[in-house]
């Protein structure tokens, strides 16, 4: 599915709505330019989990962990890294395995994290159609 966003608050409310529709274990990959809105999706997402706290993390540059109750999501920002296998030292695999992720996994740069991300189930890419205008695309793996 395609939706376009006029502003930061119609791609968090867009993401708000969206977020109701995903259970955990699920693997979000968020892809789109510097500034495109990732980060700005994210939080959005997470508002819309009704989660009201970060868990810090020792990693927290590149992950951030909300929860609420029993629900999890594990926010990463992949940026920094150039590797899958610098990702697994620090850890990370645990929360890309669908079988030992106990939450959401919601991943910007997944490009940077090929073979770690690529049992994704949902990508989302964001452009920047102009200065305040993105398009937000959808898709399931399989
Ligand atoms: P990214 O994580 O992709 O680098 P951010 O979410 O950090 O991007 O920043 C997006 C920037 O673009 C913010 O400054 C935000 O205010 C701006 N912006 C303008 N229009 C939109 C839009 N429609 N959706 C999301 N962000 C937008
Ligand atoms: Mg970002």
């Amino acid at each position: 599915m395609k939706v376009e966003t006029k502003n930061e608050n119609e791609t968090m409310s867009f993401a708000r709505e969206f977020a109701k529709q995903i259970k955990s274990p699920c693997v979000i990959i968020l892809k789109g330019d510097l500034g495109a809105g990732k980060t700005h999706f994210v939080k959005g997402f997470v508002q819309g989990k009704k989660i009201k706290s970060l868990v810090t993390s020792p990693t927290f540059t590149i992950m951030n962990i909300y929860q609420e109750k029993k629900l999890k999501v594990y926010h990463f920002d992949m940026y920094r890294l150039s590797s899958s296998e610098e990702a697994e030292e620090l850890g990370f695999y645990e929360y890309f395995d669908h079988d030992s992720l106990d939450g959401i996994t919601i991943v910007e740069w997944p490009e940077n994290v090929p073979e770690l991300a690529k049992n994704y189930d949902i990508e989302i890419t964001i452009q920047k159609l102009g200065q305040d205008k993105r398009l937000i695309e959808i898709s399931r793996r399989k």
